[in-house]
């Protein structure tokens, strides 16, 4: 400030003996705010971490109190506070919480994504697959990161603090847009594709997850691996069929879950002529993840009567402008006695397969907008 007001005072008597504090106070400013922007460069300046637990938020709230009361004591006091201070953000940082899952059981939960897609699946050994994180249309125009601001928080709410698998089952928009947050947010340790799509944004999704050193893996139809307990079936798309699918949605990963006795069909937006070819590769399950967000083109009968399922979960935004669900669709499932659930009318919604019985479960959590 001092060289500031000298350097506008020297302007009136000489431009040039003004330039000296000019430069002192630049060189100041410059100082001030590079830090500022060093420090928030900095990967402990943005530290991402589950909701701690109860007894840690408690621990921590004492912790901060004690550090104010003891700020103006004794040096020793007031580095006791310090470090009790030091100590607590340490623990919430280092140490994670325990997940809030249940052992011994595949979790199904279909996140609450509006229009689009997200699931996630516990497998019964605790590991965690998230296929999807829905996304926005760029012609909404918006701010909001459906990946960042709602999969994430939905994780970090459950105690989770990495992934062992992020999946997209194609390139649009509804599935694909969160993508890149979860990537960065919970470094997952696989990334899967199915059809490589030369969609830009799914190519720069691969580019950042290669600088992350996240593999990723490709998946096609045949492919049979094992999650933490849970068997794991690829049944589309065909493999060798990049660039001649006419349909994008077509390109769809479909993914079969086993537990015990117990089965999920995730179709991502496949419709009609997958639908016709998974018809064929015993795709019987509990549990059906409705294709295309309950869109006339997917849950043609034939998959129906195929899968027979009990239950069915259509991820879609309340009151969208692509009318999904749609009535017949969900008629096809009245007649087929399945019971039905929706995100735009239930929320998030839980089922738990514990390899005999499946068990759906609401969000507990009351939603004043709804
Ligand atoms: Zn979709």
């Amino acid at each position: 400030m001092p060289t500031a007001i000298l350097a506008v005072l020297l302007g009136y008597v000489s431009p040039i003996v003004a330039r000296i504090p000019a430069l002192i106070a630049g060189a100041a400013l410059e100082g001030i705010a590079g830090s500022v922007r060093w420090l928030g460069s900095l990967r402990i300046a943005d530290v991402r971490v589950p909701t701690p637990a109860t007894e840690i938020i408690v621990a921590t709230a004492i912790a901060l109190a004690l550090a104010m009361l003891l700020a103006r004591r004794r040096s020793l006091l007031a580095g006791a506070g310090l470090a009790a201070l030091a100590v607590s953000a340490f623990w919430i940082c280092v140490i994670p919480p325990h997940p809030r899952t249940r052992a011994g059981v595949l979790e199904f939960t279909a996140i609450d994504v509006g229009q689009g897609d997200s699931i996630l699946l516990v497998s019964p050994q605790g590991h965690t697959l998230l296929v999807d994180a829905g996304g926005l249309p760029h012609w909404a125009h918006s701010e909001l990161d459906i990946g960042e601001d709602v999969v994430s928080s939905y994780l970090w709410w459950r105690g989770i603090s990495r992934l062992d698998v992020v999946a997209l089952t194609h390139a649009h928009a509804d599935h694909m847009g969160g993508i890149g947050a979860m990537l960065a947010n919970f470094r997952p340790r696989e990334f899967w594709l199915g059809v490589d799509s030369p969609s830009p944004e799914l190519q720069e999704l691969v580019r950042e997850a290669k600088a992350l050193g996240i593999p990723v893996v490709r998946h096609h139809e045949g492919d049979h691996l094992d999650v933490g307990g849970a068997d794991v079936r690829i049944l589309a798309p065909v493999a060798g069929f990049e660039g001649r699918i006419s349909r994008p949605n077509d390109e769809s990963l479909v993914m079969k879950i086993t537990y015990g006795r117990t089965s999920a069909l995730l179709e991502g937006d496949a419709e009609r002529s997958t639908e016709r070819r998974i018809a064929l590769e015993d795709p019987q399950a509990d549990l059906l993840k409705v294709g295309h967000h309950g869109s006339a083109t997917s849950t043609i009968p034939e998959l129906l009567a195929k899968v027979h399922p009990k239950f069915a979960v259509i991820s879609v935004g309340m009151r969208n402008t692509y009318g999904h669900p749609r009535p017949e669709v969900l008629t096809r499932l009245q007649n087929s006695h399945v019971a039905t659930y929706r995100t735009d009318l239930n929320g998030a919604i839980t089922f738990y397969l514990d390899g005999q019985n499946v068990t759906p479960q609401l969000d507990p959590r009351p939603d004043p907008h709804r």
